[in-house]
């Protein structure tokens, strides 16, 4: 049925399914969905999440196909990040790798996981200078999810697009890039929702370069020239494969343990207080220990991961259990012994990190796991030394207030 619609449409139409993927699908792989017809990769991806390792083969830790971007000069560039996952989910050479001749807009997705903090713009706008990025002409926070702030993200980007440049969407995996452009489709597309690209739990599922006509956005994303022979316009916005961030924690994670430590809804701060010679336990992802000080120290979380507080001496015999294969209270890792032997043990990432407390309460330094969340440590004390461990002594940052 499908291969008859589509012989019957003319090329143009065609080439308008064509950057969609549509012409890689055989006819026994589609499946009906509502109204539309979905490969089964996507299919399976939008309703089962399941992760098809064939293509996770293509993900890519290579940033330099983004290169080319140096080597032309008719684009826009709008890079992705996840508020919720910020800095790790930055692509920390994007300045170089892209060139600086473009307009370079930055989107802080996921705005809808983090609480309403007082000034959560200029926080990232701090983590911007903080990581030396000069290029970035603008920046957006967003939700894909909820529609929050796409009509300013379009018209900055209608703003900054001169009739020929196309506009290059690029990010690290599961930023939430697809998201963003249905959201960008349903606000501003002259066709709706038929454009839908998939977007999933599933970290790297934008396996290739997709193109869509910019004719697709209406003139809501700026100006275009038509080919007169396709009916389509010769611009197009280009989604990019996500580039996985090796240092992130969820990539440790299976699917079900993704969906344990994963926000769906706003994350609910939670503050804990921390004696000395106690640790706060990240599941088995992340650990605080609290090795000196005069007062115990108060941390806030923001995070889905399971908080467990115990003494640094129980929370070490936990991590000895995980490696021997025995399930603990420290989720995840979840499964099997042989997963649970095989999930990279504990690492301390910082052997001692000295916090001076300020009087006020004010947050002096955020603790982050990359991907699974962070937490706040508040002032209030005097001097304190703490130590940082990760799961393999990966995607751990300190951020200082
Ligand atoms: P991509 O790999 O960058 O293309 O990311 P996807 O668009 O596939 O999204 C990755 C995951 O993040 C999916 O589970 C999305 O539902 C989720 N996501 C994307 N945007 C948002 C958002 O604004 N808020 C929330 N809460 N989740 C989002």
């Amino acid at each position: 049925q499908f291969l008859k619609i589509y012989d019957s449409l003319d090329d143009g139409a065609k080439k308008l399914l064509y950057p969609l993927g549509m012409n890689f699908v055989k006819p026994s792989d589609l499946k009906k969905e509502n109204t539309r017809l979905l490969c089964t990769r996507c299919y399976n991806l939008v309703h089962h999440n399941k992760e098809i390792l064939e293509w996770q083969e293509t993900l890519t830790t290579d940033k330099s196909f983004l290169k080319f971007l140096k080597t032309i000069d008719n684009a826009v560039v709008v890079t992705v990040i996840d508020l919720f996952d910020f800095p790790g989910s930055l692509i920390k050479d994007i300045d170089n790798l892209i060139g600086r001749q473009h307009p370079h807009i930055l989107v802080a997705n996921k705005a809808d996981l983090v609480p309403s903090l007082p000034s959560v713009k200029q926080w990232v706008i701090d983590n911007i200078q903080r990581h030396k990025l000069e290029t970035i002409d603008s920046v957006h926070l967003v939700s894909s999810k909820k529609n929050w702030n796409i009509d300013e993200l379009a018209f900055t980007i209608s703003r900054h697009r001169r009739v020929n440049d196309n506009v290059y969407l690029v990010g690290c995996t599961n930023v939430g890039k697809s998201a963003l452009i249905n959201s960008l489709l349903k606000k501003c597309s002259v066709g709706g929702w038929k454009h839908r690209v998939t977007s999933s739990i599933v970290p790297g599922t934008t396996v290739n370069m997709h193109g869509l006509p910019m004719s697709v956005f209406g003139d809501e994303l700026g100006p275009y020239s038509m080919n007169d022979q396709s009916g389509v316009s010769n611009q197009y916005l280009f989604d990019t494969p996500g580039i996985v961030n090796e240092d992130a924690l969820t990539h440790l994670l299976n699917k079900d343990e993704l969906d344990m430590v994963q926000p769906k809804l706003e994350i609910n701060p939670v503050t804990y207080r921390l004696h000395q010679g106690q640790s706060m336990c990240f599941g088995g992802l992340g650990r605080i220990d609290y090795l000196s000080g005069t007062h115990p120290i108060y941390l806030t979380t923001y995070t889905n991961a399971r908080i467990h507080i115990t003494s640094t001496h129980n929370a070490d015999i936990f991590s000895q259990k995980l490696t021997q294969g025995q399930q603990t209270i420290l989720q995840p890792p979840v499964g099997s012994p042989e997963r649970l032997e095989s999930f990279p043990p504990l690492a301390t990432v910082v052997d001692s990190l000295p916090l001076a407390g300020k009087l006020n309460k004010v947050a002096v330094a955020d603790i982050v796991f990359s991907g699974i969340g962070w937490a706040s440590v508040c002032g209030g004390f005097k001097e304190a030394n703490i130590r940082l461990k990760s799961a393999g002594g990966r995607g751990v940052y300190v951020r200082n207030n």
